[in-house]
């Protein structure tokens, strides 16, 4: 790859005792940053997410320390605490460290939580952004974010505490009549459902799930609100999955038809 000066302003060093958050995208590693690929490059720490694609970590260093901090086969997902506590200690040797995450480390990512443990630990750090899965995976699979046609406002929102006391705020959601992308939403799939519909959202709502996007195992299945959950169940989805509600949904099986994939 070439990388004309003219064109691309230098790159940082990324310096002993640095922490960078990056995000890797949702998966296939052609959908990398340039930024990014520099970080994985420079880095001799990698402490990365479940989320990450195995073929991405190969763009570590020979030698660099990769660090697992994630959920695997069932196990419970390390402790924030415990991720925090593991990237300070590693700028403190003096290493280069990259935490790398999914998507984009700013979106239902906590890197905000980390980047704010960096700044009380003193450790200075970096963002390098990268395509969130709820925008990117949707757009590779024929679904735009917007169009003038049917939404000027789009809501990126996390399923997974949907339990209980929140259901006003999913209704809160449904009653702006805009696009809802929902990440983490499968467990709780029921009972978001449930409160769309005492919203009065029609149950004939576009709806499209998006499974492993961007890897061998990718499916995509267009429904409706109402056949939601049953189509999650009979289609066997995995996570990670995302769903989305509302008329872009609507677009996609037209514009998928004449789509050729990257
Ligand atoms: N920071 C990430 C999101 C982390 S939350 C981002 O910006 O994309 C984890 C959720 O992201 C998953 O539960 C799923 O909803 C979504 N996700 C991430 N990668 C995905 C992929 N390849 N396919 C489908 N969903 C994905």
């Amino acid at each position: 790859m070439d990388f004309p000066p003219d064109i691309f302003p230098p790159f940082p060093d990324m310096r002993p005792g640095e922490v960078w958050l990056v995000g890797a995208g949702p998966g296939d590693p052609r959908l990398l940053t340039v930024l990014a690929i520099h970080a994985l490059r420079s880095a001799n720490t990698i402490v990365y997410d479940a989320l990450v694609d195995p073929r991405i970590l190969r763009l570590a260093p020979e030698g660099a320390e990769l660090h697992f901090a994630g959920k695997r086969g069932g196990r419970p997902s390390s402790h924030q605490r415990d991720i925090n506590e593991l990237i300070i200690a590693e700028a403190k040797k003096g290493r280069r460290v990259l935490r790398l995450k999914g998507g984009d480390p700013f979106v239902f990512g906590r890197g905000g939580e980390e980047a704010h443990a960096l700044v009380r630990a003193g450790v200075p750090y970096r963002i390098v952004p990268g395509l969130t899965s709820g925008l990117a995976a949707t757009a590779l699979a024929g679904l735009p974010a917007t169009t003038r046609e049917t939404n000027h406002a789009v809501i990126l929102a996390a399923g997974h505490h949907a339990e209980g006391d929140d259901s006003h705020a999913w209704e809160a959601l449904a009653a702006t009549g805009q696009p809802i992308i929902l990440y983490m939403a499968l467990a709780q799939l029921a009972n978001i459902v449930a409160a769309f519909r005492r919203a009065g959202m029609n149950p004939d709502t576009p709806a499209t799930i998006i499974s492993q996007a961007t890897s061998e195992g990718e499916k995509v299945i267009d429904t409706r609100l109402a056949d939601l959950v049953v189509d999650a169940e009979t289609h066997g989805v995995e996570a990670p999955a995302l769903i989305v509600v509302g008329a872009t949904a609507g677009l996609r099986p037209a514009l998928a038809a004449g789509m050729v994939r990257p």
